[in-house]
This record gives C-alpha cells, sequence and structure tokens, in this order.
C-alpha cells in the first residue's frame, strides 16, 4: 500500500508539472501575439515558387550560368522578407531539385513537374503565390522586370499592381508594364504573380541580377508590395472584412 501512494504522489506531482508547462507555454504564446499580429503579414500563407530547379535549369545567362540558381538564391531572400513582416513562406523548393525525378517520369515531364508544385502550394492553402524568374531573349539590349498574372483573376491583376507600385522604387529594375501571362503555375492560386526579374541575356542585367544588395532590394520589395496587397482598405477596415 505505501508502494501506491509513493507512485500515485509522483504521478500527480509530475501531472501537475505538466500542466503548469502546458499553461505557461500557452500563456508566453499569447503574451507574444499581438506584437506579431501587428505586422503586415502575419497570418498570411505566401507561396514562394523558385522557378525550374534540378534536371531544368531554364534559360541561360550570358556568362552561363543557369536561371534556376538566379531564382533559388532570389527567392530564399523573398522568403526571408515575408518571414520578417510576419509572413509564413511556403517554398516549392528551397535547394537545387525538380519536384519529379525524370528518369521516372514519362510524358510531358515539365507539365507533372509544375503539377507537383501546384498540389503543394494548394495544400499549404497559400493566399498567394509569387513565381520567381528570370527572363531571356535572342537580343541581347532588351532589359527589364516585368510581372505577369492569370487574364481570369482579379486578385492576380490587384497583386501585380500592389507589386508595381514597390518595384517602381527600384530604379535599375528598368519596370515594364504588368501583363497577363498564360503561365501554368500561375493556377495554383487566384492571387499569383510570376515575376521576371530581368534578363539574364543582357549583360549589365545579369550583373545586377547576380549582386547581393540589389538582391536584398528587390526581395524587400516584392515582400512589401505583398503586405501593400493585403493591407486593409478604408472600407473594408470599417466593414470589418479581410482579404
Ligand atoms: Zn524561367
Amino acid at each position: 500500500m505505501e508502494e501506491m501512494r509513493k507512485i500515485k504522489a509522483v504521478t500527480g506531482l509530475l501531472l501537475g508539472c505538466i500542466l503548469f508547462l502546458a499553461l505557461y507555454s500557452l500563456w508566453d504564446v499569447q503574451a507574444m501575439s499581438p506584437q506579431l499580429q501587428v505586422l503586415p503579414l502575419y497570418g498570411k500563407v505566401i507561396g514562394v515558387d523558385p522557378g525550374h530547379g534540378g534536371y531544368d535549369g531554364g534559360c541561360v545567362s550570358v556568362t552561363g550560368v543557369a536561371e534556376k540558381e538566379y531564382n533559388l538564391a532570389v527567392a530564399l531572400l523573398v522568403g526571408e522578407e515575408i518571414r520578417a513582416l510576419g509572413g509564413t513562406p511556403v517554398f516549392t523548393r528551397e535547394t537545387d531539385k525538380a519536384l519529379i525525378d525524370p528518369k521516372k517520369t514519362t510524358g510531358y515531364k515539365k507539365r507533372k513537374e509544375l503539377d507537383n508544385r501546384i498540389a503543394l502550394l494548394q495544400e499549404a492553402h497559400v493566399d498567394a503565390l509569387v513565381s520567381i524568374h528570370m527572363n531571356n531573349y535572342t537580343v541581347s539590349k532588351y532589359r527589364g522586370a516585368q510581372l505577369f498574372y492569370r487574364a481570369d483573376s482579379a486578385e492576380g491583376e490587384q497583386l501585380a499592381l500592389c507589386l508595381q507600385e514597390a518595384l517602381a522604387g527600384l530604379e535599375e529594375a528598368h519596370l515594364r508594364e504588368p501583363s497577363c501571362g498564360d503561365y501554368y503555375i500561375l493556377n495554383a492560386c487566384d492571387a499569383a504573380l510570376l515575376v521576371e526579374c530581368g534578363f539574364l541575356s543582357n549583360p549589365e542585367e545579369e550583373k545586377l541580377l547576380s549582386s547581393p544588395d540589389y538582391r536584398q532590394r528587390l526581395a524587400e520589395a516584392v515582400a512589401s508590395g505583398l503586405a501593400a496587397y493585403f493591407a486593409p482598405q478604408p472600407a473594408q477596415e470599417a466593414a470589418g472584412g479581410e482579404k
């Protein structure tokens, strides 16, 4: 009997400790959340898609570097900036990989790979998507960043306007007008954008896109454009609505 009492006492003490720790951690989270909630992307899940990867290098720059590398470097920075604004980035890839095994995939590989990206983003219920790419053209004089949205998506167009305004602060971007684009990845959600950061076929622009300083400012501009998109409008605020 004495043994039984001891076991009961120890179990009770342990349960008490667990309860205390659980309540303490809950209290801690609640104490932190007011600060988090004032961040502009708080509660938002943002898809960040570094274009291409693995067997698919994308285009090749004038100095022979694959587009996939530029896309990943910029996308990782965009993700960091989203986090800094309180949002949750969901990456389709964070390393140099494709979302299929090209040796085991038959048929239209590119489509299947993009289907896997879209499935990943939709399972994560992303509120918006930025797909990061670099452009190229046979004539090297062409340059400039450009945003593409799905033709049937008012949300995509609105997001493009917000990012356009944010990117306008980057003089070196030589920003082009946003345009509709028939890119398959844009089917992942309504507020979806494909961001062509610049032309790797233009030597000056490739140099710019290689610069850590410019990449950082570009990533900050993309994140602040997202924040502007999710900022409550005065009328919505009054109605208590949210995006
Ligand atoms: Zn691309």
